[in-house]
């Protein structure tokens, strides 16, 4: 195989470091379902999921039946899946023959739960998602009697998994208000499953930031997605942990991953010479320049033009010019034997600097989430200790 224009390392002792600090937060006994949606947000379903396994992980959540089939081709044979969004009316029988679990966000679903399952002698397992404020999916307040009384009456073909709710905005401190009402109401549903004599094996609603600051979302389950990538959901919920513990610096949360190129080319420009396409970059003086084999069609925001850096013998590069399809320039008149070839770190460490994701979204507006989900499938990912 040839090799490819950048690749990502991802850390396996940085990734236990966040599973032990997300345990510790949310304690014995609360479940971490781990979010693997969006190609595990860049870092490559196909290389986290068994990394997080080897955490004591068993517990994946994607976004759609899609990414299902990619972390069942992955995972070990105990580990359980989850659908929390799109699963086509025609792949659930796929989802109930591989024991994939899903949410039912509305009755009709449910009945056709049953049905499949009745066919094909095997239980649904499903998640009841219920509507409590985020209004984008979940079963309104009004079918849920009928819901939980169907779901009583066909135990025998549909299993009861779970009861949750999407959380909007716990992130931000300004939003709690919102959160507050979100889990009363949760709690008001669950209060009708006790009236009714049926409870959910998992009740579940909270995502990163409600896991890490409010205790009282934890339940028997956590989703649990940014966070274990070492990213702070917000800083709002860094700064409760810090004021928790009495620190003002601790982190806690490591970045997994590292993302890399090297030199493709290297050359000289005159005083007065632009660089790359147009004017967006005229060199002031005579300079070195160093041209990299990637662009923003390989995940490297075009955001960054003129504005970001990248390390070069563990000393700043500034990008000069636009960041094109696939390739883009630095500034490396002033570092000394440089070379092609030459590792290039894009996100990560190298001797004492670092380029952190933070200053690709400060400099873009990109969220964390955003520049992370959308590194493109094809770059190679490797697990490193
Ligand atoms: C993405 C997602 C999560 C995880 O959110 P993080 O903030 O990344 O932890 C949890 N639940 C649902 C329904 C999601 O869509």
């Amino acid at each position: 195989m040839v090799k490819h224009s950048s690749r990502i390392a991802l850390s396996q002792s940085a990734l236990q470091t966040n599973f032990n600090f997300i345990r510790k937060k949310t304690g014995q006994g609360v479940r971490i379902s781990s979010v693997v949606k969006a190609n595990a947000y860049g870092h490559g379903i196909a290389e986290f999921v068994p990394m997080a396994e080897k955490c004591g992980i068993s517990h994946f959540s994607v976004a759609s039946s899609f990414e299902a089939e990619e972390v069942l081709s992955v995972c070990s044979d105990k580990t359980s899946i989850m659908i929390m969004g799109i699963l086509y009316e025609e792949d659930i029988p796929w989802a109930v023959e591989n024991g994939i679990e899903f949410y039912v966000f509305n009755f009709e679903r449910l009945l056709i739960a049953k049905e499949v399952a009745e066919r094909l002698g095997k239980k649904a397992v499903v998640h009841i998602e219920v509507e409590t404020g985020a209004n984008r999916t979940g079963l309104q307040a009004d079918d849920f009697k009928k819901t939980i009384e169907y779901l009583t009456e066909n135990r025998e073909y549909i299993q009861f998994e779970g009861l949750c709710t999407h959380l909007g905005g716990a992130e931000t401190l300004a939003n709690k208000f919102k959160i507050d009402a979100q889990v009363l109401r949760y709690n008001n549903f669950l209060e009708t499953c006790r009236e009714m004599n049926y409870m959910p094996r998992k009740r579940h609603i909270a995502s990163s930031a409600a896991a890490l600051a409010f205790e009282e979302t934890r339940f028997d389950m956590v989703r649990i997605g940014v966070a274990q990538y070492g990213f702070w959901p917000s800083p709002d919920i860094r700064y409760l942990h810090l004021q928790e513990t009495k620190k003002t610096t601790e982190n806690g949360l490591k970045r997994i991953f590292t993302w890399k190129t090297d030199i493709m080319d290297l050359r000289k420009v005159k005083a007065g010479e632009y660089i790359g396409y147009g004017t967006a970059y005229q060199a002031v003086q005579d300079m070195d320049i160093a041209v990299l084999p990637l662009g923003y069609s390989n995940g490297y925001p075009r955001g960054l033009s003129n504005r970001g850096q990248v390390l070069i013998k563990g000393k700043k590069a500034p990008v000069v010019g636009l960041i094109n399809m696939n390739l883009f320039m630095v500034n490396i008149s002033h570092i000394p034997d440089v070379a092609v070839g030459d590792e290039v770190v894009l996100v990560g460490r190298q001797k004492n600097n670092v380029i952190p994701v933070s200053s690709f979204t400060d400099a873009t507006q990109l969220l964390n989430n955003e520049m992370l989900s959308r590194l493109p499938a094809a770059i190679p990912r490797k697990a490193v200790t």
